[in-house]
C-alpha cells in the first residue's frame, strides 16, 4: 500500500480564508439591487460636479428603495462609522453639498 500525500498538516490561510475574514459580521446582501450598478453607489469623485454625484445618488436610491435586502443593509450601514457612500437607501452628505436653506429668524 502507497501512503498519499494529503498536504501541509498545518492549513495555511489564502485569500479565502482572508476574505471570510474580512466578511464576517457583514450582512446577508443576497438578492441586493446594487449589484452590476456599484459606479451610481460610489462616493463624489474629487473632480465631479456636485449636481453629477447628486443625480448618481439619487438613480442609487432607487434601487435601494425596492432591494429585497435594504433591511440588512441599513441595519449594518448603521454601525458604520464614516460612510461616503450610497448604503441602505441613505446618501452620503456631499462636500461641496449647500445643503437646504437655514430657516430664517424672522
Ligand atoms: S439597500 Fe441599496 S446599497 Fe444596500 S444592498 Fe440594496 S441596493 Fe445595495
Amino acid at each position: 500500500m502507497v501512503a498519499q500525500y494529503r498536504g501541509p498538516a498545518r492549513r495555511e490561510g489564502g485569500w479565502v480564508d482572508l476574505t471570510a475574514e474580512i466578511l464576517r459580521g457583514t450582512a446577508d446582501l443576497s438578492g441586493a439591487n446594487c449589484v452590476g450598478s456599484e459606479a451610481l453607489f460610489d462616493p463624489k469623485a474629487h473632480n465631479e460636479e456636485f449636481t453629477a454625484a447628486d443625480y448618481r445618488h439619487q438613480a442609487a436610491v432607487e434601487l435601494c428603495r425596492t432591494c429585497p435586502a435594504v433591511v440588512a443593509c441599513a441595519q449594518w450601514a448603521a454601525t458604520q462609522p464614516d460612510v461616503h457612500a450610497v448604503i441602505g437607501g441613505r446618501r452620503p452628505a456631499l462636500p461641496g453639498n449647500p445643503g437646504r436653506p437655514r430657516k430664517s429668524a424672522a
